[in-house]
């Protein structure tokens, strides 16, 4: 293998240390430079020589593609790729590549955990304890876990996790996926009305997009017939936040857990502040110390497969097969 054979340029990113980028890449023996540039012209002129880029936030529009006569391979950290413009770089044969699947342990703890807090009410007590006030009566009712029902909307590849290790807590899980023939281990699969009238609770799993923008809106709060907790640990959109602080005043929702919001921070003035049965966390359901480590790794792998004429793990283009600029041994 030739000595710095490869340039692999990082457009720019915000995760303090590259140790696991360099690691992957001195395995190849590639050049990498962490460019931190986000400005077309500057992007250009950055990754010119470029064989590869990983990219966090710099748009890669047509014009910055066009510019990069030798990238064959972008692989973006994470899993949304809105920052390249994907028809270009199919266009122009160069694979986009990304890590769908770094974080699927922490995000389905994120949901398991935050059932756990609000069903047993544990932040609630926590409060409560540290306020000098000893007295498990404020807290009652509580209910069994055991026998209760989840309702997941989007059983993909957290859904099934969360259904998995729930499950080992005696609950049923039922779930809508209008894109699924067959459902998971241990999942019925239903319509979106089953599920918001049989849950116990109610978790939000799928992506968000223009059919799921508002789909936990005033119509689906009120087919809720079991008065359910909501979960949503996928996109704030996904839930009409006016409609939730309403069905949770009106006592029809009985608790929100909420690791993403509409808006992200929230209104200091959002109700949703200020009630004893929501928890919330500031969008942390994808990190963990392991999961930072595995999608920088991957994200780099993904460019060394090139390099290395093999397809990365995961491609976003498909329709880049048949006229990529790399080599790919099939
Ligand atoms: P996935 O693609 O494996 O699964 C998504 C599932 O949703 C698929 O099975 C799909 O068929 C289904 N779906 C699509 N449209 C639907 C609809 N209208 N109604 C019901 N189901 C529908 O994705 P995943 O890896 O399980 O991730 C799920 C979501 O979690 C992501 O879209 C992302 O927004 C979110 N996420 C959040 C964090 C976080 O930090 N909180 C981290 C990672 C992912």
């Amino acid at each position: 293998m030739k000595s710095n054979h490869y340039h692999v340029v990082i457009t720019d990113c915000d995760h303090g240390s590259i140790e696991e980028e360099k690691r992957e890449f001195s395995l190849i023996r590639a050049e990498l430079i962490l460019a931190q540039v986000r400005e077309e012209e500057d992007l250009i002129r950055a990754c010119k020589e470029a064989d590869g880029l990983i990219n966090q936030y710099a748009l890669l529009t047509r014009k910055v593609l066009e510019g990069l006569p030798k990238c064959k391979v972008v692989s973006r950290y994470g899993v949304g790729v809105d920052s390249v413009d994907l028809e270009a770089a199919t266009d122009l044969g160069i694979i986009v590549a990304n890590v769908p699947d770094y974080c699927i342990d922490e995000v389905s703890n994120q949901t398991i955990t935050m059932i756990l807090t609000l069903i047993r009410k544990t932040a609630f007590f926590d409060q409560k304890v540290k306020s000098n006030q000893w007295d498990f009566h404020l807290g009652i009712p509580i209910y069994r876990l055991h026998g209760k029902t989840l309702g997941l909307i989007g059983s993909g590849r957290i859904g099934l996790e969360v259904a998995k290790k729930i499950s080992a807590f005696g609950v049923k899980v039922i779930a809508f996926d209008p894109y699924l023939q067959k459902a998971g281990e241990g999942i019925e699969l239903t319509d979106f009305d089953t599920v918001l009238k049989k849950s116990d609770f109610i978790s939000i799993h799928c992506p968000l997009n223009e059919s799921t923008r508002h789909l936990m809106g005033e119509r689906a709060f009120q087919k809720m017939e079991k008065k359910p907790i909501l979960i949503n640990t996928s996109r704030g959109p996904i839930v009409d936040e006016k409609a939730l602080i309403q069905a949770l005043a009106e006592g029809r929702v009985s608790g929100a857990g909420l690791d993403v919001l509409e808006k992200e921070p929230p209104d200091p003035q959002s109700p949703l502040l200020k009630m004893e049965n929501v928890i919330l966390s500031p969008h942390v359901g994808f990190y963990s110390v392991e999961s930072i480590s595995e999608l920088k790794r991957r994200t780099a792998e993904n460019i060394s497969s090139v390099l290395l004429e093999k397809w990365p793990r995961s491609v976003v283009n498909q329709e880049v097969k048949g006229k990529t600029r790399a080599v790919i041994l099939e």
